[in-house]
């Protein structure tokens, strides 16, 4: 790795591991971080769970696998470009959606209604609930035990009432703390890719048009562009070539606004990250068009009869379990069934958020079909 900046994470002044271990042998700490996490069971199910669309309408959709790598190959050319640690920005990114419920946004809304009177549902917690805890696959500890700082970064936001809870994780939120830059690019690689591969996803399902989309000043620009140096070209590729330049101009754009503010404001240590505002961020001209682009989305992509529909029903497939597991918990498989008996909502929250949306379909089935099962138990 190129020489890191004085302000960059640097894993030997990493807090470390909540277990210590010894240290890892022909890798770094963050790579040894990287290499736990896409074993983990929660990575593998990524590839069966969705971000906008539901996993079987389609091969080619992102799922929140290939959504992780996207944020991934972001991230780390960011943090490369920046000379800061591109091992612990790859770490946080494939880690950042473990604990996302099945059914995308409405699979999580509805679980965080369904947990309102239980401390409520948030996906940032709960990834940070599967590589501290829910992972079972080490001899010495439960979760991952992953360093202090690839920790950090996954957890994004929190309330001052969860914050309060977390011990050493929490308490850059009660103090009003930055966490590294490495986090940070991570958090802004996730916008970037999902609002692009949004559009690429939506218009490849036909929800939206090039011709609506050509209202949005970002995407304007690059399509005019593509249009007038590639006459003729195939829609398809348009698309992509647009795409690809509008990733490229946001990449571009946040690597040198950062750059600036890291300049003005003479960062020397880690420590002065995170005493000072967020420094990773876009030019207020990039803000303005990002905004104009997710406005868009929400209202013609997110907002679309069709998508509305399969949410309608992801979120009563997500109620319908929560309901029938909180009445008897006995039907909880038996590794939830001995939580449960410590806290039942948590547990059945745990079991309904490790779901992905192909298992979560077919277990409302199992439960609740009343006409011949051939899902198999
Ligand atoms: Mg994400």
């Amino acid at each position: 790795m190129a020489e890191l900046a004085s302000y960059a994470v640097n894993e030997s002044s990493s807090r470390g591991r909540k277990i210590a271990e010894a240290a890892p042998h022909g890798r770094s700490e963050f790579q040894r971080d990287r290499d736990r996490i896409i074993h983990s069971n929660a990575f593998r199910r990524l590839e069966y769970k969705t971000q906008v669309f539901v996993n079987h309408e389609g091969d080619l959709f992102r799922t929140r696998l290939t959504h992780s790598i996207e944020v991934a190959q972001i991230a780390r050319s960011i943090a490369r470009s920046l000379h800061l640690n591109e091992d612990l920005a790859e770490a946080i990114s494939l880690a950042h959606d473990l604990g996302h419920t099945p059914f995308g946004h409405a699979g999580q809304d509805a679980l965080n209604a369904c947990m309102k009177a239980y401390g409520g549902f948030e996906h940032n917690l709960q990834s940070l609930r599967v590589v501290d805890m829910l992972e079972e696959r080490y001899a010495t500890f439960d979760g991952l035990n992953l360093c202090f700082e690839t920790r950090e970064g996954i957890l994004k936001h929190c309330s001052a009432e969860n914050a309060a809870q977390l011990g050493e994780l929490g308490e850059r939120f009660q103090n009003n703390r930055r966490p590294s830059l490495e986090a940070q690019i991570t958090n802004l690689a996730d916008e970037i890719a999902y609002n692009n591969h949004d559009v690429d996803d939506g218009l490849r399902s036909g929800l939206l048009t090039l011709e609506q989309l050509a209202s949005v000043p970002l995407v304007a620009k690059h399509l005019e562009e593509v249009r007038h140096a590639y006459p003729g070209l195939a829609e398809r590729r348009v698309v992509h070539e647009t795409v690809r330049c509008m990733i490229g101009t946001l990449v571009t754009d946040l690597i040198q606004q950062s750059e600036h503010n890291i300049g003005k404001q003479g960062l020397a240590a880690l420590e002065d990250v995170r005493n000072a505002p967020p420094l990773i961020a876009f030019s207020t001209e990039m803000i303005e068009q990002q905004r104009a682009l997710k406005k868009f989305l929400h209202t013609n992509l997110y907002r679309h009869y069709r998508v509305m529909r399969m949410s309608a029903k992801a979120q009563r497939i997500i109620s319908d379990l929560f309901g029938i597991f909180m009445g008897d918990s006995r039907l909880l498989p038996p590794q939830f069934q001995r939580q449960a008996e410590q806290d039942c909502a948590r547990a059945v929250a745990d079991y309904i958020a490790g779901m992905t949306d192909r298992y979560a379909i077919r277990e409302h089935r199992r439960i609740f079909a009343v006409e011949e099962v051939t899902v198999g138990f």
